[in-house]
């Protein structure tokens, strides 16, 4: 797949698997434009991949806002930054909740909503993908804000399928299953939750981030053009139980 001459919005480009979708989006040609928290990686991303890199908390609804306005106008938008923290559900706090609920699931809107009136206005299509989780699916003990914020995120991309397409913008979501990045490794330290979830998959292995950027690369490019509204599972096969 040839992006070239193409701008591509990445959030979360900083680390994991953002950082190898925006490095593989770059060596296929297109131009990132990265939004993302830590000074360090809005450096190392300028230097290392020439990408236009913003700074900004999308926590924060105005400053997310405002860099998606900085950002524009783009051809094409991936938003994948997302945290976790792991509380069991007795125990998730309020603060928990909304944080994790502000990233993973209102950022995304927020970033959406600009590159796509963008787009309208100029008449041009295009196309979003959402990085979302195999936890929107399944209930994963101690994950209750992240499980609730990931299926809020699929519901977003249903609607936004629906109603951007017409508009010539395609919305489709990926549910990765364990990728091995830093968050990751907060998530899945502990040997025996790892091994619960990995004999459950049957290709035998967790994903690397190539694994997840080739499909979102996929959806992004026109060779998907019938593809609309997914929540596309890359996970070797663990949702089929
Ligand atoms: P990483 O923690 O490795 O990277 C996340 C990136 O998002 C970092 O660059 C981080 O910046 C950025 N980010 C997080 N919070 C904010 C914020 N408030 N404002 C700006 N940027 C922020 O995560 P992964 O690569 O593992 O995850 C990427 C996506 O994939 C997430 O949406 C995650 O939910 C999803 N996913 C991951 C899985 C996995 O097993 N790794 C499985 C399924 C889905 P900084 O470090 O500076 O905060």
């Amino acid at each position: 797949m040839d992006f070239t001459g193409k701008r591509v919005i990445v959030t979360g480009a900083g680390k994991g698997i953002g950082r190898v979708i925006a490095e593989i989006l770059t060596a296929r040609g297109a131009s990132v434009i990265a939004l993302t928290r830590s000074a360090a990686d809005v450096e190392a991303l300028r230097k290392d991949l020439g990408c236009v890199a913003i700074q900004v908390d999308l926590a924060d609804a105005e400053a997310t806002r405002a860099a998606a306005r900085a950002a524009i106008p783009a051809d094409l938008l991936v938003n994948c930054a997302g945290t976790t923290e792991l509380q069991p559900f007795l125990d998730t706090t309020v603060e928990a909740f909304d944080h994790l609920m502000a990233v993973n699931t209102r950022a995304p809107m927020i970033v959406a909503q600009e590159y796509a009136r963008e787009r309208i206005a100029a008449g041009k299509g295009g196309a979003i993908v959402n990085v979302s989780s195999v936890a929107s699916f399944i209930g994963i003990p101690d994950h209750a804000a992240y499980c609730a914020s990931k299926g809020g995120l699929d519901g977003l991309t249903r609607v936004m399928a629906k109603e951007l397409a017409p508009k010539g913008i395609r919305v489709n979501a990926v549910n990765p299953t364990v990728t091995l990045t830093p968050m990751a490794v907060k998530a899945w330290s502990d040997p025996q939750k790892a091994a619960g979830m990995l004999n459950r998959i049957p290709v035998g292995r967790f994903a690397e981030s190539s694994d997840v950027a080739e499909v979102v690369l996929f959806l992004l490019s026109d060779e998907a053009a019938m593809v609309n509204g997914l929540a596309m599972p890359v996970d070797g096969g663990f949702m089929i139980g």
